[in-house]
């Protein structure tokens, strides 16, 4: 009976897996945790369960593998390398937009897009104009080129466009970055767009296409963030989501939740959980939508891991098996609001103990404290020691790390993705998922950029 059982189970089995080869997806939303490792992730779920009662992330219901980050210039690649392998399917050199190891331009899922005719949309917490939503929607031999970034952002028409940096799209003259004396502002008006540049704005309601920059550079950190000033990226997400909604060709969204990057750069703990813990927010938004949907893929990867962060480290010398999430939840504010003012400060000791929530300072604290009041260049990495020991939290890095970061997927081509994979390989296979021919496009575009350039 037994064996029966077994069987029927088996032949259920391969029938399920006959059967498991999900149709194409209408529209792909591609989720992007800038500089967000395995660690970060624990990090925010038990952030979650000790500070917020909450049991799981949204992520942790969805992750279906891995993915290897090396880019081909490097073991650790940059974000410019990180998001092309995503966008185009091509390892390249770190600093390249779009732009393969001998600099020619690679046609990218946002394009692939636009060329079936669908809605296309790109959300951010960076400069809109950053490395990765740059490499969906721009061509250009390194990342730092952002005037040229924004006016191809614009050229490609994409519809909805909503994130930080204002400035590289205004000229000097007008308060901007821009040598070149364009105002992609109103260009951006002339050409149909809804520009935006408040929340207040943003919250009375946008149509397509909108440009949405609610900063001239990167937004806040979620730990700093007002909400009268700044919306969410969960905020953001939804209203890209109805705004490209109504396509009958379907949509491409990338949201990237980028900041959880600059958090690690940094070092900054108690930023960096929020910005991860805000990203999850974001992903639910778009899980919300695919689920009702059903015929939406959703995708979330990291381009790499930022920090080398660890949960457990040496304290005096000895490793310390626990980390403590309640010493995060207490701090105030981001580094990029304390340290300036730490530098500033008659009493840096006091106003330490009040940003972080600290009723004391142990001994060893405050000689740390005393050296960085004697050093005020060393407040970052004095104020990074003393969370650290007490949360006891480790960096290793203030740049990328090489290790593999998380892969989540849901709706239909999900089952595709599960595994270990490298980032260009997962790339060619959301294209593959979208039937887009990411190679002929290329074609295309080269063939198109060899004209423009014989005129
Ligand atoms: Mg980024
Ligand atoms: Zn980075």
């Amino acid at each position: 009976m037994r064996w029966i059982l077994l069987f029927l189970v088996m032949l259920l089995g391969v029938g399920e897996g006959a059967r498991a080869q999900s149709p194409r997806p209408k529209n792909l939303i591609l989720m992007i945790a800038d500089g967000c490792g395995p660690a970060s992730i624990t990090m925010a779920r038990d952030y979650a369960r000790a500070v917020l009662g909450r049991e799981e992330l949204t992520l942790d219901a969805i992750q279906t593998g891995a993915v290897r980050t090396a880019s081909a210039s490097s073991r650790v690649t940059d974000s410019a390398a990180g998001a092309t392998a995503y966008a185009c399917g091509v390892k390249t050199y770190n600093g390249a937009i779009a732009v393969d190891t001998a600099g020619r331009p690679l046609a990218t899922l946002l394009e692939a897009a636009k060329a079936r005719g669908m809605a296309t949309g790109l959300v951010a917490t960076s400069r809109i104009s950053h490395a990765t939503p740059a490499a969906f929607a721009a061509h250009v031999p390194q990342r730092a080129m952002e005037s040229e970034i924004a006016a191809q952002m614009l050229a490609q028409r994409v519809d909805v466009l909503l994130g930080g940096g204002w400035s590289y799209f205004l000229p000097t003259a007008e308060g901007g970055r821009r040598q070149d004396g364009r105002n992609l502002l109103r260009e951006a008006e002339a050409m149909g767009y809804q520009v935006v540049r408040t929340a207040a704005d943003f919250r009375r309601g946008v149509r397509r296409p909108v440009l949405g920059l609610f900063g001239p550079s990167h937004l806040p950190y979620e730990i700093d963030r007002d909400p009268e000033e700044v919306p969410s990226l969960a905020e953001m997400t939804r209203a890209a989501l109805e705004l490209l909604a109504d396509d009958p060709d379907g949509f491409f969204l990338m949201v990237e939740g980028s900041r959880i990057d600059h958090a690690g750069h940094a070092n900054d703990a108690a930023a960096h959980v929020r910005e991860v813990l805000a990203y999850d927010e974001a992903v639910a938004v778009a899980l919300d939508f695919a689920r009702r949907d059903g015929q939406t893929l959703v995708v979330s990867v990291a381009d790499h891991e930022t920090g080398g962060l660890s949960l457990g480290r040496n304290v005096n010398g000895r490793g310390v098996y626990d980390w403590h999430p309640e010493v995060l939840a207490r701090v105030q504010a981001s580094y990029e609001r304390l340290i300036p003012a730490l530098r500033r400060s008659e009493r840096p000791d006091s106003l330490l103990q009040a940003w972080l929530g600290l009723d004391s300072l142990r001994a060893d604290e405050q000689a740390l404290v005393a050296q960085a009041t004697a050093e005020p260049d060393t407040w970052a990495e004095v104020v990074t020691e003393l969370i650290g020991r007490r949360a006891v939290v480790g960096w290793t890095s203030n740049g990328h790390t090489a290790v593999d970061v998380n892969l989540y997927a849901f709706g239909p081509g999900a089952e595709r993705l599960v595994g270990s994979f490298e980032n260009d390989e997962l790339g060619r296979l959301l294209a593959e998922l979208m039937g887009f021919d990411l190679p002929a496009l290329t074609e295309t575009l080269r063939r198109e950029e060899a004209v423009g350039e014989s005129h």
